[in-house]
């Protein structure tokens, strides 16, 4: 790995108060119904586990999704690869597709375009942190945690090289050479 230090970008703490947010909202939203919360692998794994846990008077369901754009670099490819799918199809259910980070757009858009390809009665998106000035391509965003700037971050789930992921806080990889 490249010489570099991890700067602590947001608390623990900031990260629990906006999950309980966003999930007092999802809760708001689907109060009394079914709901499919698919979550993307490996990044989103911490995210969903936080949100699920805050949800209220929801019926809830759970499965994930694995998918691969980056490998071991710290840029997007652009080729998104499902490595894992969905146990059953999403047909008629109302999804709720989890992701850790958007950025350029690329790997949601194909996502979200997986997911409608099944016909679900409703598909939204949560995503913990959005990087907006990087985007590609337009997608929609239904519940976002943090809009943080261009730099390259881990923990809460969220990985270098599978590195970092344990870290209760989101860091920013600053490189040093
Ligand atoms: P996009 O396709 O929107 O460019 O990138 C989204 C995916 O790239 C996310 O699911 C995430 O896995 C990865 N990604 C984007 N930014 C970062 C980052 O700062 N750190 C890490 N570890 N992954 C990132």
């Amino acid at each position: 790995m490249r010489p570099h230090r991890i700067e602590p970008l947001i608390e623990a703490e900031a990260l629990a108060a906006r999950v309980r947010d966003l999930a007092a909202q999802i809760s708001a939203d689907y109060q009394g119904r079914d709901l499919l919360i698919v979550g993307v692998l490996k990044g989103a794994f911490v995210f969903c586990a936080d949100l699920l846990r805050n949800l209220h008077g929801v019926h809830t369901q759970v499965d994930f999704i694995a998918c691969s754009s980056y490998g071991v670099a710290t840029e997007t490819s652009g080729v998104v690869r499902i490595l894992k799918d969905l146990n059953a199809p999403v047909t008629d259910r109302e999804v709720l597709l989890v992701e850790d980070i958007v950025d350029t757009g690329l790997t949601l858009q194909y996502l979200q375009a997986h997911l409608r390809q099944q016909n679900p009665r409703s598909l939204r998106t949560a995503v913990l942190l959005d990087k907006p000035y990087r985007r590609q391509v337009p997608v929609q965003v239904d519940y976002r945690g943090f809009e943080i700037p261009d730099l390259f971050v881990v923990g809460y789930g969220i990985d270098w090289a599978e590195h970092y992921r344990h870290l209760p806080y989101i860091g920013a990889v600053r490189f040093l050479d």
